[in-house]
């Protein structure tokens, strides 16, 4: 393969610098997102490294630019892994990509300047950035949900290639009967290794770009369907979630079951305790509903203090004991609150498709209208639409 090494240092070079500007520009608008500004600053890093290396190809070469480069390298990656870990998990010592530096600056100039040795050198790098980039790799093979796997394992296969690249290369020249093997010899294995690193770490940055942009969407998803306050579903997805789950039953002829909370005399506990006491009891009756539901309910926050509880292929029964259940553990708790003691209760109204009909709207209107008669008939209790429709 007749590939030039010296243009494609520079391109490769030029392109990192490229990356750490798109990544730094990126990074100013991911909000609370860690690790963006560190992956700019690893680029930074490689594109300067790579620079400095490249000038001095070719002798005489100035050992200590040669260290410098390889120092800013290696740095690089470090950056890399460093922006991962606080992209991943929002925390990382900050210590890690100065230990990379410091342990690629005295290996190179140990056998840069102590103790000159091409040879050595160009495998002990190698084996740095393998490691580097095999623990970045590892780092990204995550169990998570979709689409940031898709954007996580790109990536991580992404550092996987680097480093099986540094691992080879540094094997062969390990095996090299010849002892002057190394980064400035006109040998295929140099302009090879430098083109499959030099798109691998462009996939990389492709890769972070990838993993911000899901994780932008996965927070915006996040926002616009879960209430702020109490952290459930809020009106808009439990309709989304409604209309799906009421098209599959219209096929499969499932009945289900709607349940609507609402707080008893919750503008007195506003007034007399204050807003702050008022929200409380909200994450508390929460916090109790989401206990009292099975896995598959879904439990919605519908608008100020009234939820909505969704009971997939259930009647009135199964929504009334599950009701009760609630309704009872719901009176008999104390809600606690900067040293303020109260206790609240709510009415329920049930409803199930069987009565109301497969239409969420009508199904919301059954339960509302059963949650009335709950309060008419003094709240605290549970109130059943088909008694209505009986009557
Ligand atoms: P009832 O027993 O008939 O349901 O009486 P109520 O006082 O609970 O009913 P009403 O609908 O008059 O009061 C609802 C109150 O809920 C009015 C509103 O200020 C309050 N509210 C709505 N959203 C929130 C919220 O997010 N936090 C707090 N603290 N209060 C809220
Ligand atoms: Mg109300
Ligand atoms: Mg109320």
């Amino acid at each position: 393969m007749n590939l030039d090494l010296r243009t494609m240092m520079v391109m490769i070079a030029a392109l990192s610098l490229l990356f750490s500007g798109l990544l730094a520009l990126a990074g100013l608008h991911a909000g609370s997102i860690r690790g963006v500004r560190q992956w700019a600053t690893g680029s930074l890093l490689l594109g300067l490294g790579l620079a400095f290396s490249y000038t001095q190809l070719g002798p005489p070469a100035n050992p200590w630019i040669l260290v410098l480069g390889a120092t800013l390298a290696l740095a690089g990656t470090g950056f890399q892994y460093y922006g991962t870990r606080l992209f991943k998990t929002g925390y990382c010592n900050a210590y890690l990509p100065w230990l990379v530096a410091g342990a690629a600056f005295a290996v190179n100039s140990w056998f840069v300047v102590l103790h000159p040795d091409i040879h050595a050198r160009v495998i002990a790098n190698s084996l740095l950035f393998f490691l580097i980039n095999a623990i970045c790799a590892h780092e990204l093979f995550i169990r998570m949900e979709q689409p940031l796997r898709t954007a996580y394992w790109f990536t991580g296969a992404s550092f996987s290639v680097l480093a099986a690249m540094f691992l080879f290369r540094a094997v062969v020249i390990f095996l090299s009967p010849d002892n002057t093997y190394g980064l400035y010899t006109q040998i295929p294995l140099n302009p090879i290794s430098f083109f499959i690193g030099g798109m691998a770490q462009m996939a990389i940055v492709f890769g972070f770009v990838l993993m911000l942009n899901y994780r932008l969407s996965a927070d915006h998803q996040r926002l616009a369907s879960t209430d702020a306050l109490t952290g459930v579903m809020n009106r808009r997805s439990l309709e989304l979630e409604a209309s799906r789950l009421l098209a599959r039953y219209v096929r499969s002829g499932e009945t289900l079951a709607v349940m609507m909370i609402d707080v008893d005399h919750f503008k007195t506990i506003n007034d007399r305790y204050g807003h702050m006491v008022g929200d409380e009891v909200l994450r508390h009756l929460t916090a109790v509903a989401q206990k009292s539901i099975r896995t598959g309910d879904y439990l919605a926050r519908y608008g100020g203090e009234e939820f909505c509880i969704l009971l997939p292929a259930s009647v009135e029964r199964d929504a009334w004991t599950l009701a009760e259940r609630l309704r009872q553990v719901f009176a008999g708790s104390e809600i606690e609150y900067c040293g303020e003691m109260l206790r609240s209760t709510v009415s329920i109204g049930i409803a199930d498709s069987t009565h109301a009909g497969l239409n969420f709207v009508s199904l919301l209107v059954a339960a509302d209208k059963a949650m009335y008669q709950a309060k008419l008939a003094g709240r605290n209790r549970v109130s059943r639409h088909s008694n209505s429709v009986d009557a």
